[in-house]
């Protein structure tokens, strides 16, 4: 699904299409991003989400050398699926010009926190291009998971650890 990113008929229409699956809501117009969610994962209800997703972004835009300049005018999309559709293939999180991510991990289930997801990843992407992940950062990453360390997490119940994996970031390099 594709939606304009601040047109009000598009977000009208994304609260009557997406409320089947419970979500549908635009948040983070600041910086030029847009986010819609078609996600139920507790963290994106939370009331620190704007913040945490903005300082999620700014962590990896400096991890990959990019600037809020490389975000403008896109949208990002959380998605319950634990699957996005990707250049004809699935992928836990896809960068097309726009941002669509899993919030659900189909081994860790939901995850507990956006540092956590592949997010950070798929700004690599934006910055970078490089589908293929040539670049030798594709698979590092520690210095990531070194700034995001220790923030909370939530469930359905209450808060947890925000725990994140650099396996969830990481790509094998020379592979699309
Ligand atoms: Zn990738």
């Amino acid at each position: 699904m594709q939606l304009a990113r601040t047109s009000a008929f598009a977000a009208l229409g994304a609260l009557v299409m997406l409320s089947a699956c419970g979500g549908g809501a635009t948040h983070l117009q600041a910086n030029g991003v847009s986010v819609v969610l078609e996600s139920s994962a507790p963290f994106a209800y939370a009331p620190d989400f704007d913040e945490r997703l903005r300082s999620t972004i700014d962590v990896a835009l400096q991890y990959w050398g990019g600037s809020w300049d490389e975000m403008n005018g896109r949208t990002l999309t959380l998605v319950d699926d634990s699957f996005v559709a990707c250049h004809g293939t699935e992928a836990l999180g896809c960068f097309d010009g726009n941002i669509r991510f899993t919030t659900r991990d189909p081994s860790l289930g939901t995850f507990p926190c956006v540092e956590a997801t592949v997010l950070v990843h798929e700004i690599g992407h934006a910055v970078l291009g490089d589908p293929n992940h040539t670049d030798p950062r594709w698979m590092e990453m520690d210095a990531v998971a070194a700034e995001l360390a220790g923030r909370t997490g939530y469930t359905d119940s209450g808060t947890t650890a925000c725990t994140t994996y650099v396996s969830v970031w990481r790509h094998p390099l020379g592979s699309p």
